[in-house]
Formats: C-alpha cells, sequence, structure tokens
C-alpha cells in the first residue's frame, strides 16, 4: 500500500463530512467555511510512541486517544469541534494497523462532531499529531485567567485512574480492562465545556495532573486556592487506596481529561443541574483564595503537603 493507497483507506473509514467544509481530502490544502459571530479556536497534541502511549497500545486506542486529547482542549475552551488535520508518521504501512486506528479514531470524531479535512502522511517512528479546529461564539472562549477570591473550585468524573493504570502496567496486577480505557480511551468533556460557557470564570483540562493544570488556573489568574483532599472524586478502585497513595495519584498523576474550572460561588447551587445536563459527575473540591499557594487539607481539615508539587513535564522531573 503507497501513501495514498493509505489517505484513501483513512479518508473512506471517517463519518461522512458535517458542515462547512468546502474541499476536504485530496486537495492541496482544505477550504473551510467560516459561521459568522464565532471565533475559530484551535489546538494542537502529538502523541509519540514509548512517551504517550505503550508500544503494545492498541491502535484504536491510539485513534481515539489522538483524537480526545484534543477534543478535550477544546472543551476546555468551551468550543463546538468542528474540523480535524491528521499528520500520521509511521514505521511502515500495516493496513490491518491503519484500519485499527482509523476505526478508533472514527468511533470518536462521528459523535463529537468533527471531520477529519486533510493531513499529511510519511514514514518515521509512530507518532501521531492531530490538530483539532472549532467555535466559540465571539468572546465566550472559557480561559485560564478569570478565577476570582471565593470562586468554587470544581472537577468533572473521577481523578487519577488513568494514572493508577499507568503505574499498574506491566506489574503483577495489571490494570482491569475498566481502568486500563481511563488511560486509553478518555472522554473529552464537551456537553460540559459548552455549557459553562458564561458560567465558568476560568476552566482548564486536566492532562498533567490536578495540582499542576489547577496551577496554571491560579498563576494566569493571579489567585491561590485551598482544595479539601478528602473530596477529591474517586472511582471504587482509587477509593480503596491508603490516603496519601491515592491523593498522589489523584492531584498529580496526568491523562485523566477531567476538566477543572471555577465558578462564583453564587451558581454553586446549580451544579447538580449541570451535572446532569452535561452528563458528567461534578465535584466541588475547594475554595479560591487570594494570594498565590496552592494549600491542600484532609481528614479532620489538617493540612497535607503533596509528595510531588508538579504533574508530568516532559522535560522536568517530577509526575508520573
Ligand atoms: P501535499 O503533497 O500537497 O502535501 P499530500 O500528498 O500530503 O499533499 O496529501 C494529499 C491530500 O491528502 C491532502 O488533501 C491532505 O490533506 C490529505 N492527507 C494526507 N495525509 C493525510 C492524513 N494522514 N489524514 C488526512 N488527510 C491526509
Ligand atoms: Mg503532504
Amino acid at each position: 500500500m503507497n501513501e495514498f493507497g493509505l489517505i484513501d483507506r483513512l479518508r473512506a473509514a471517517m463519518p461522512a463530512p458535517g458542515p462547512g467544509l468546502a474541499l476536504g481530502i485530496g486537495d492541496d490544502a482544505a477550504v473551510f467555511d467560516l459561521p459568522t459571530g464565532q471565533q475559530l479556536v484551535a489546538c494542537t497534541d502529538t502523541l509519540n510512541t514509548g512517551i504517550h502511549f505503550p508500544d503494545d497500545t492498541d491502535p484504536a486506542a491510539i485513534g481515539h486517544k489522538s483524537l480526545a486529547v484534543n477534543l478535550s482542549d477544546l472543551a476546555a475552551m468551551g468550543a463546538d469541534p468542528a474540523w480535524a488535520l491528521l499528520n500520521l508518521s509511521l514505521p511502515d504501512t500495516c493496513p490491518d494497523w491503519l484500519d485499527a486506528f482509523a476505526a478508533g479514531f472514527a468511533a470518536l470524531a462521528g459523535p463529537s462532531g468533527i471531520t477529519l479535512a486533510g493531513g499529511d502522511t510519511t514514514r518515521g517512528a509512530l507518532s501521531v499529531t492531530v490538530t483539532a479546529l472549532g467555535f466559540v461564539p465571539a468572546g465566550q472562549a472559557l480561559t485560564r485567567d478569570g478565577a476570582r477570591p471565593g470562586d468554587r473550585v470544581v472537577v468533572s468524573g473521577t481523578l487519577g485512574d488513568a494514572a493508577l493504570a499507568l503505574s499498574r502496567l506491566g506489574s503483577d496486577a495489571p490494570p482491569a480492562a475498566a481502568q486500563r480505557d481511563r488511560l486509553d480511551r478518555p472522554t473529552p468533556r464537551l456537553e460540559l465545556g459548552r455549557r459553562l460557557r458564561g458560567l465558568a470564570t476560568a476552566c482548564i483540562d486536566i492532562s498533567d495532573g490536578l495540582a499542576a493544570d489547577l496551577g496554571h488556573i491560579l498563576a494566569a489568574s493571579a489567585v491561590g486556592a485551598h482544595l479539601d483532599a478528602t473530596r477529591l472524586p474517586a472511582s471504587t478502585a482509587l477509593a480503596s487506596l491508603p490516603f496519601a497513595q491515592r491523593l498522589s495519584l489523584q492531584a498529580t498523576g496526568g491523562d485523566d481529561y477531567e476538566l477543572c474550572f471555577t465558578l462564583p460561588a453564587a451558581h454553586a447551587a446549580e451544579l447538580d443541574a449541570l451535572a446532569a445536563d452535561a452528563g458528567v459527575a461534578l465535584t466541588d473540591i475547594g475554595e479560591i483564595t487570594p494570594g498565590d499557594a496552592l494549600e491542600w487539607s484532609g481528614p479532620g481539615g489538617q493540612p497535607v503537603r503533596l509528595d510531588t508539587a508538579a504533574g508530568y513535564d516532559h522535560f522536568g522531573g517530577g509526575g508520573t
């Protein structure tokens, strides 16, 4: 199979294009119609074999995750997904691998309303870069800089499951399938992101660990936060761990792809309805404070220090 056979195969696996794609795969570049009154939101993320996923990862999961991590960034901006570009670097043209990859990508692209509009295909070490484009009503993008003292700090879903799965890969107690899915097939919180427009004062997706990612909101907003570690939402697997281990996974483990946002306290009573509408649990874990410190309390309200303050940093230490 040559490069063009490969592109045809990818294209054939994708859902029918959504609106606004004037010219898709097959020309020198894609052409889009832009809706009036909307701003274009763009993000890109790369997954490299051996770094972002283990070498033996199911290709369908790589297809899913390469798109999901980008959709998670769009969700964190409150954007509606529209188009994706896919840059694939492949060691060889293995049709079975490609078909499984494309199926995983397509199965998430369809329900997310995103259309594959182009990309590039080269030979090299396995690496997948997706660029996602979406829209947000003008002036309504969710940013990191609007958190104010007194706001509530809220997270979606449960935290720490992906980090737990990662820590157990290759061990005597490998992760159960459901746990491994939290690592391989994260769920971008698109509906929540949309519903946070005009409501959240700041928002970020948790890719590098809660402490690190909330830290970005705190820095951008010039505020601090006080979090109650006992309130961090945990799956049954996480909840059964010793407190220190659980907190370390939940606060500094990466790859959750949940949203962390801040909400004026006056809207705190709306959280349950918002969770029902967005189809994901929402948990109030603490409060934005004046100053610049991220402080934690644990059982009995005692102050808690995290083992590692940082999340995953590709060029630094610490984290997972
Ligand atoms: P060029 O030589 O002009 O860069 P290519 O041969 O790389 O064009 O690509 C031909 C067409 O196929 C383009 O429309 C491009 O966007 C699309 N394409 C190439 N690789 C991919 C891919 N991995 N996913 C989606 N579309 C792709
Ligand atoms: Mg090209």
